[in-house]
């Protein structure tokens, strides 16, 4: 099963990603942390994304799909789960094209949480992680913004192509794992 994850920074994507990826047997990406590994490792493209993510804005759509394409390789047809991508209906629509390198999603699940939980675990996160887009109110309003405009439209684009499970996300990690795999299950 071909799976990605919708959510709003703090939906708790990255602690249920592998989570799933696990149950199902498949690869788990999440490309926030793949980019945080080539910031830290100073790579070309660490240097090319380190400022975009501190100030909590998105890398560019042709570039992200190449590095997705690069990390997972030929095998996508087999299965995923995606955390982090598609985070734009570019990203998405470049999925479904004929000529993508990665097989397109055959399901979104939508973790949704209130924006007031979002705060709460993104001060958490800063305290505990020390990732710097966590710990500037501002930084978290300007991703929250950019969420709301670039990302939840991915939300009524699955909706429309029959392919969307929303999963509610303000509960104890095992309660939401136990949610996911259920919506899951329900469309395998
Ligand atoms: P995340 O860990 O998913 O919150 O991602 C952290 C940051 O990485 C985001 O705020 C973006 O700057 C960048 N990023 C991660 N995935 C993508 C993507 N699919 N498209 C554009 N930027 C991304």
């Amino acid at each position: 099963m071909r799976l990605v994850l919708v959510g709003p920074p703090g939906s708790g994507k990255g602690t249920q990603g592998p989570v799933l990826a696990a149950h199902l047997g498949v690869p788990h990406l999440s490309t926030g942390d793949l980019l945080r590994a080539q910031v830290e490792a100073g790579t070309d493209l660490g240097h090319r994304v380190g400022e975009v993510i501190d100030r909590g804005e998105l890398v560019p759509d042709d570039l992200m799909i190449a590095v997705v394409a690069a990390a997972l390789g030929d095998g996508t047809a087999g299965g995923y789960v995606l955390d982090g991508f598609p985070r734009t209906v570019a990203q998405a629509e470049m999925l479904e094209r004929g000529d993508s390198p990665l097989a397109a999603p055959d399901l979104a699940v939508h973790l949704a949480i209130p924006d007031a939980v979002v705060h709460e675990r993104l001060a958490r996160r800063a305290r505990d992680e020390g990732r710097a887009d966590d710990a500037d109110p501002d930084i978290i309003d300007r991703r929250l913004q950019v969420y709301r405009d670039e990302t939840a439209p991915l939300i009524d684009h699955y909706r429309d192509r029959g392919a969307l499970v929303t999963v509610d996300g303000d509960a104890a990690p095992d309660e939401v794992s136990k949610r996911l795999l259920d919506a899951v299950a329900s469309r395998r």
